[in-house]
């Protein structure tokens, strides 16, 4: 059997740097998105490859149609038709309330987080249907559901988002043999904090969290790397959380 052929964005860093490290675990080969870190993105590639997978790191806004475009063409002219598609890239902005927040950095986040994965969305769509079969996971947010008020209720509603469009496309794409789902962590340790301007925020969270401590990006990319399997090959159109009980 062909190996499955995925591509992940923002698989630089984070959850995105573990998602590739699980799948190449897994079986797959990988087209690694990213935008800013190069360097980060060889070293993940490097393990990636080191795992046995094959790996083509492409630099990706996916906020950008161009450079979509270019990241689904380089993953099928490197790798071969592409079978799964993990929306990762994601942003927040700086933390605080909405009255202070600018608009530039409002309409970054929508375009990164909403635009970006609609994007990605559709040509995973184009190329899936084709195939008669794919898997997309979509990186949503438990932020989704509880709102984020005082930090960022512009990246909680872009990941409200996020979640309906993944019961929305997984209906459309279902008939097509296409499965759409969608992960949403709680507070994992990652950079993601440091660069929205509070670095101890996911461990200074933990006594609000049933299971009292951060996520890992592993035990994210567990999930994601479950849905894209034969093992949840009944399972879309869900969002599944895993946020230690928050
Ligand atoms: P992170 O450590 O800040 O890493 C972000 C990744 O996304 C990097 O690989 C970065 O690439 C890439 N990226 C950022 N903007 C991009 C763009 N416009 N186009 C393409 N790639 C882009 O973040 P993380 O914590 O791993 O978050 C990953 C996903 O999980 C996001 O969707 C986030 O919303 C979600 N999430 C995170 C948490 C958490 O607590 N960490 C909780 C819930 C949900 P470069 O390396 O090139 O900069």
């Amino acid at each position: 059997m062909s190996r499955p052929v995925t591509i992940v964005t923002g698989g630089s860093r984070g959850i995105g740097a573990a998602t590739c490290l699980r799948l190449a675990a897994d079986g797959h080969d990988l087209a690694l998105g990213y935008v800013s870190h190069p360097e980060a993105a060889e070293g993940t590639a490097a393990s990636v490859r080191a795992a046995g997978a094959r790996c083509v790191t492409v630099r990706a806004d996916t906020a950008e149609e161009a450079d979509v475009e270019r990241l689904f063409d380089t993953a099928a002219a490197a790798l071969g038709p592409v079978t799964g598609l993990v929306n990762n890239a994601g942003v927040t902005g700086p933390l605080g309330r909405l009255a202070d927040a600018r608009t530039e950095d409002l309409r970054r986040v929508l375009d990164v987080n909403l635009l970006g994965v609609l994007l990605c969305c559709r040509r995973a769509a184009r190329e899936m249907t084709a195939l008669g079969s794919g898997a997309i996971v979509n990186v949503s947010s438990a932020a989704a559901t509880l709102g984020g008020p005082g930090d960022y209720v512009h990246y909680a509603a872009s990941k409200a988002a996020v979640d309906a469009l993944t019961v929305g496309l997984a209906k459309e794409l279902g008939p097509d043999g296409i499965r759409v789902n969608a992960v949403a962590p709680g507070l994992v340790e990652t950079d993601m904090h440091a660069t929205m301007g509070d670095p101890g925020r996911a461990e200074r969270a933990a006594p609000g969290i049933p299971l009292r401590r951060p996520g890992a990006p592993a035990e994210i990319a567990a999930a994601v790397a479950w849905l894209l399997s034969a093992d949840a090959s009944y399972t879309t159109g869900t969002v599944l959380r895993v946020s230690g009980g928050r």
